[in-house]
């Protein structure tokens, strides 16, 4: 899979628009940082080997943050600055507020201050031209916060992937329809687009497909049309699962079908062009299950993502678990801190791919792989947390 999905083209963006997505390019800070020498507090610009306490200063002007410093610190002078305050002319220390009474245009200090007080000099965080966020990188609250200081206004990103999320089923109502014989509600388009767009992409939503085979290949034709088509149900070997065929009417090349995960065995995986393909089981646990597994790290990889691998967490078994070993089991589990803050986790004590119920309590999945044995309580094990 992972030689199918590379990282989509760059486009630059403004920074407002850039968080959480990934450098396609190296990042530089557009100025110095501190621009210009600056005062790290409200008091006096001085020359340090002037001031001796209980000896008077003359004013000699006075520079806010935001001001240009026009007075220069002549020897035996003071100009009172502000935090932020640039640093006049001849000065190399900050005498603090604290440190001095000020009275009739005279500053008469209490302290002695070392040449470099309190004084920011230009350049001492960053310099023009260094990377703040190299290619690949997130661009997460850390980074954006360094770029927008640094005066950076727009940024290279990986293009967003564009996912066309389809839903087949004759037996599927839409969300808060009225119930109906024979009938269940939609949950899967609703839950890939939160998916999806969880990391970063944009989802296009279609109506549902019935279990028809001219509907579900005109379907699939409209909805080849972005980086990533997802399609839910009618992926197994029933009689009104048309999906298989539709993608070979369409030319989506296979590149594979069924895994060995529980619940999520049917996924089905190609691609057409430059677009690929997941026929992912209807039941929405297995729906879910093949997201955080398959679907969610190829679209971090196409966001640019340099390890797009699914993201597991650590944590103890709350209760023994002996999944059947024929396959990876997902097991829906209550996950949240224990008394030391570890995450504990455990298994809800029925398992089954058609529980929405029964995720509703929980906060993502214990992950028994296959063939690792039983897990008694206390194990270490990797978890999955649902966003
Ligand atoms: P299928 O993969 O089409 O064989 O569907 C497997 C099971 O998942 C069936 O019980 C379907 O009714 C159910 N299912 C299919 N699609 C959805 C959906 N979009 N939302 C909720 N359940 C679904
Ligand atoms: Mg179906």
């Amino acid at each position: 899979m992972a030689a199918a999905t590379v990282p989509l083209p760059a486009e630059r963006v403004p920074l407002e628009h850039a968080p959480w997505r990934i450098a396609a390019a190296d990042a530089l800070s557009a100025v110095d940082l501190p621009p210009f020498d600056r005062s790290a507090m409200d008091g006096f610009a001085v020359r340090a080997d002037d001031v001796r306490p209980g000896e008077p200063l003359r004013l000699a002007g006075a520079v806010a943050a935001g001001e240009e410093a026009r007075a220069p610190v002549e020897p035996g002078s003071a100009v009172a600055v502000t935090t932020g305050a640039a640093l006049p002319s001849g000065s190399d220390a900050i005498l603090r507020v604290e440190d001095a009474e000020a009275a009739d245009g005279r500053v008469t200090p209490t302290a002695s201050v070392r040449r470099g007080l309190h004084v920011r000099y230009r350049g001492e965080d960053v310099r023009a031209g260094d990377v703040l966020a190299p290619a690949g990188a997130r661009l997460d609250v850390a980074k954006i916060t360094a770029l927008a200081s640094a005066g950076v206004g727009e940024v290279a990103v990986h293009r967003r992937a564009r996912v066309h999320v389809l839903a087949t089923g004759n037996e599927l109502l839409p969300v808060g329809a009225p119930p109906r014989p024979g009938r269940i509600h939609d949950s899967n388009r609703l839950t890939l687009r939160l998916l999806a767009e969880h990391v970063g992409a944009d989802a296009i939503i279609h109506p549902v497909v019935p279990d028809d085979p001219d509907a579900t290949r005109a379907a699939v034709e409209a909805g080849l049309a972005g980086d990533v088509l997802a399609v839910t149900g009618g992926v197994s070997v029933g009689e009104h699962d048309h999906v298989k065929a539709a993608f070979e009417a369409c030319g989506v090349e296979e590149v594979f079908w069924r895994v060995r995960l529980k619940p999520g065995k049917p996924l089905w995986f190609g691609r057409r062009g430059g677009t690929v393909v997941f026929g992912l089981p209807g039941n929405p646990l297995s729906t879910l299950a093949c997201f955080m597994l398959f679907v969610g790290p190829a679209l971090r990889r196409m966001h640019g993502e340099a390890d797009a691998r699914p993201r597991f967490s650590r944590a103890t078994l709350g209760a023994p678990a002996a999944p059947d070993d024929g396959r990876t089991t997902l097991l829906t589990a209550v996950i949240a801190p224990g008394p030391d803050g570890g995450l504990v986790a455990t298994p809800t004590e029925r398992q089954g791919s058609h529980l929405s119920g029964t995720l509703a309590g929980t906060q993502g999945f214990v992950v028994a792989r296959y063939r690792g044995g039983a897990m008694p309580a206390g194990a270490a094990v990797d978890v999955l947390l649902l966003p």
